[in-house]
């Protein structure tokens, strides 16, 4: 990274600082324009990797005015503070250093402190310099900034928290029509996260930990009852929680089995296949059968030239299989319909077609199915697509490697805002 790296020992307070003639202070100016305060002296250490911006204020002289009823202010209590500032030159240590004036008006008893505007009260940095950190957030996991940014790691985080909290639109939850309700399992240990998503927009509405009742509750209590009755269709997974609830809170609407999970449950049926054909088939087959298990459910169009012929190559072999394969891109074509009553007919074709394998696993997965007709066939009124499910699930990965884990769920909820937000 060349110069772009924090010096060691920048905490070190004994730097030995190198003042620049007045001319090169002069035109510092319009890089630290604080309203009210002006460079006064520049300090670089001698390596001219930390630099100290002195900063004045100019009411010294004019005397401070009460910001309420402009009557001047009596005695003021001084406070030195310096704050990190934004990198300058080949400095990335870069200093504000400045007295804060505070005191208390003797006519109106407004207390008011006079700093450079941007810098917080006790912060350690500048509003401009936190910005800078999210924007790196942004782009590189938390954990690479501190090469950038002479700060920790956790702060970094904080700082980004607390710039999305303040920069980040809140949640649209006027006028919804469809939303997705999906669990995501994060991490090593099976940690879930319950997500809410616009089913149209893709935007996340909430995120909560766990994959109960009480997970999907939280976001429901966040609506108003007029929110709640604009919501149509609810897309969820047969399977879970999440049913019950919504049926709770949403009497009036549709659920919606969408493809997704469908098709992420038709794999598991495929998989179990794969797993009593694999036992019962001899040790030379055993391994070639075993290393199958992705070329089976990736989309044949993402398939290499080489795993393709390996999948090809298995289904010749094994009839089951073979069977369950083409059943799968039969499953598929559901979704093509347009019409409830024509992709009713399909729907009762594809039952069929699986009962005829007679194959127990597809047998008891299409009894499933049948059950499960009517918030199978809700699809194609409310036309809940699982495009957004997918993209969520394709980014959350990346975004909790960004942000270093997912301990504090709340910066994991603003981060996969923003990251839906900017798409
Ligand atoms: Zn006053």
């Amino acid at each position: 990274m060349g110069i772009l790296v924090v010096p060691k020992g920048y905490h070190n307070p004994v730097v030995l600082r190198k003042e620049v003639p007045m001319s090169a202070t002069v035109s510092l100016g319009p890089l630290y324009q604080f309203p009210g305060w002006i460079v006064n002296k520049v300090s670089i250490s001698s390596n001219g990797d930390e630099v100290c911006v002195h900063l004045r204020s100019d009411r010294r002289r004019k005397g401070f005015r009460c910001p309420c009823c402009s009557r001047r202010m009596g005695k003021m209590r001084e406070r030195r503070r310096e704050v990190l500032d934004l990198p300058l030159g080949t400095a990335i240590v870069v200093h504000l250093a400045f007295t804060a004036y505070q005191g208390q008006c003797a006519h109106c008893g407004t207390i008011h402190t006079f700093k450079p505007s941007g810098i917080g009260f006790k912060a350690q940095g500048t509003d401009r310099l936190k910005r800078y950190v999210s924007h790196l957030c942004r782009f590189m996991p938390v954990d690479k900034v501190p090469g950038f940014v002479p700060i920790s790691a956790d702060t970094a985080r904080r700082w980004d928290k607390q710039v999305l909290i303040a920069t980040l639109p809140a949640p649209k939850l006027n006028g919804l029509c469809a939303i997705l309700v999906d669990e995501k399992s994060i991490g090593k240990g099976h940690q879930y996260l319950t997500v809410v998503l616009n089913a149209e927009t893709g935007e996340v509405l909430h995120l909560a930990e766990g994959k109960r009742k009480a997970s999907l509750q939280g976001f429901f209590a966040k609506l108003t009852k007029k929110q709640k009755a604009s919501i149509k269709a609810v897309g969820i997974d047969r399977a879970g929680a999440y049913k019950a609830v919504v049926e709770e809170e949403l009497p009036h609407a549709k659920i919606v089995y969408d493809k997704f999970h469908l098709i992420a449950n038709y794999n598991e049926a495929i998989d179990k296949i794969r797993r009593a054909e694999w036992r019962a088939a001899g040790e030379q087959d055993k391994t070639f059968i075993k290393g199958q298990r992705y070329n089976l459910f990736r989309n044949p169009e993402n398939l290499k030239p080489e795993q393709e012929r390996s999948l090809k190559e298995l289904l010749a072999m094994n009839e089951n299989l073979s069977k369950a394969y083409v059943l799968k891109d039969a499953l598929k074509v559901l979704w093509t319909y347009k019409y409830a009553k024509s992709a009713s007919k399909y729907f009762d074709k594809w039952i069929l077609w699986a009962m005829e394998t007679g194959i127990e696993t597809l047998q008891k997965f299409a009894r499933g199915l049948d059950r499960a007709r009517d918030g199978i066939l809700a699809f194609c009124k409310h036309r809940i697509t699982s495009a957004k499910i997918e993209a969520f699930n394709a980014t959350i990965g990346r975004i909790v490697r960004k942000a270093c884990g997912y301990r504090d769920l709340e910066y994991l909820y603003l981060k996969i805002r923003q990251e839906a937000l900017a798409a």
